[in-house]
């Protein structure tokens, strides 16, 4: 989940509600013998990268111990791949069906206080997102994958950069699907908002489009007791963070759903002295590229009427950097299905969430689905980009299954 997204519990169910259970298949066919002889490595892999967390495009040493994995499961191999990204192929059969399975490997640039035994070595550096537990949990789904009989082609795709930077972008840039052909592609993100063994998606929106807005106010400064001869911009930011407010519930459908919040003001140095200079950023949250479009048209107008009451001039940096993550309809019903069969309790998500994804890059370019693994404890659970959270070692097993079971239900939708 992006860095610049807010942890939310958007369309999460609290520990207590009542999760419908749809077991349609057997978990028992998931391996569990090896999976169970598999985890005490997964976990000690797990808090091993948690220690040496990285930064987006910088997961050197993490991409080595992946490429190191895969190659020691018998894999084929392919390093660099937007960057630090990592491909493994692992190919069964003549059917030529294929499928994606996709783990992030990035830190958030945060200090951790968790107090945990395998903290972080690294200052500045966190897995305040549990980039570790998913790239742990497909390396665990390779292993088992390997050992298993199918027909077709799963390709463990690793990418880097998934906190803001767009490390998926950079990999389908880099020809990610014409070089591994998927029919389709999935990931999944641990929630801690949902209990340990449950599982939700939904088909459509699951995570928002994520925007940003630099705004620059200028007037002139001058002596704040002589405020008729300077543009006050300070007077102009006021006007323009109470206008801005208004789009959403003025502008926008009220069956839509949108976010604009104001996340930082800068400006001024003394009482006495009226500033030529405000700086203000915020965000933008949606789902519908129209009602993306609106705030925007709107922001320009808004901010321009301001200018010109207040005698400032007003710019504008606007950022659309992370579109909405939009789930396949078939691909989240698969999704839903292969969760119930790893022995999850599983529920459609009765919402989407306003923080966003740029796996949604990857689903723009190939059909799929994107689930929310439960890995809720009950009690303090800390939220996604806590400074004291930790990926919850528990929800190891369930992601893995997860992960083996979408990938044979795909392989045989063929
Ligand atoms: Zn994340
Ligand atoms: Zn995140």
């Amino acid at each position: 989940m992006s860095a610049a997204a807010r942890p939310s519990a958007g369309g999460a169910s609290s520990p207590g509600e009542d999760v419908a259970q749809r077991q349609e298949g057997s978990s028992e066919n998931i391996a569990d013998d090896a999976l169970a002889g598999l985890l005490p490595a997964l976990v000690r892999l797990r808090h091993d990268l948690h220690a040496h967390p990285e930064l987006g495009f910088a997961e050197h040493r993490t991409a080595a111990v992946v490429a190191a994995e895969l190659r020691a499961i018998g894999l084929a191999v392919h390093e660099g791949i937007g960057g630090t990204g990592v491909v493994g192929v692992l190919r069964r059969g003549s059917s030529g069906a294929s499928v994606g399975l996709r783990a992030d490997m990035d830190a958030l640039p945060m200090d951790e206080c968790s107090g945990v035994a395998y903290a972080s070595t690294h200052a500045g550096a966190h897995h305040g997102c549990g980039h570790d537990g998913h790239t742990s949990m497909l390396l665990g789904a390779a292993r088992l994958l390997a050992a298993r009989d199918f027909d077709g082609t799963v390709n463990f795709i690793f990418q880097p950069a998934e906190e803001g930077l767009g490390g998926a972008r950079a990999m389908v840039e880099d020809g990610l699907f014409e070089r591994f052909p998927c029919d389709a592609v999935y990931a999944l993100h641990n929630w801690p908002a949902l209990p340990l063994g449950t599982a939700q998606t939904r088909p459509g929106p699951i995570m928002a489009a994520a925007d940003r807005f630099d705004i620059v106010i200028r007037g002139r400064g001058g002596h704040a007791a002589q405020p008729h001869t300077t543009p006050d911009a300070i007077l102009a930011a006021g006007h323009l963070v109470s206008q801005l407010h208004a789009i959403v519930s003025r502008r926008i459908d009220p069956v839509e759903s949108a976010v604009l919040s104001i996340t930082r003001i800068e400006s001024g140095h003394t009482h006495n002295v009226l500033p030529a200079e405000v700086k203000l950023t915020g965000t933008v949250r949606s789902f519908d590229p129209a009602a993306q479009d609106t705030i925007e048209a709107a922001l320009h107008q808004i901010a321009d009427g301001v200018a010109l009451a207040s005698g400032t001039t007003i710019a504008i940096d606007y950022l659309r950097y992370y579109p909405a993550t939009i789930n396949h309809a078939a691909e989240a019903q698969v999704a839903l299905e292969a969760a119930a069969n790893a022995g999850l309790q599983v529920k459609t998500a009765p919402a989407p969430a306003f923080t966003s994804e740029d796996f949604a890059f990857m689903l723009q370019a190939r059909p799929g689905a994107y689930l929310w693994l439960g890995q809720g404890r009950g009690g303090d659970d800390k939220p996604l980009h806590h400074p004291a959270y930790d990926f919850n070692d528990a929800a190891l097993p369930h992601g893995v299954r997860w992960l083996v079971a979408v990938a044979e239900r795909q392989l045989q939708r063929r």
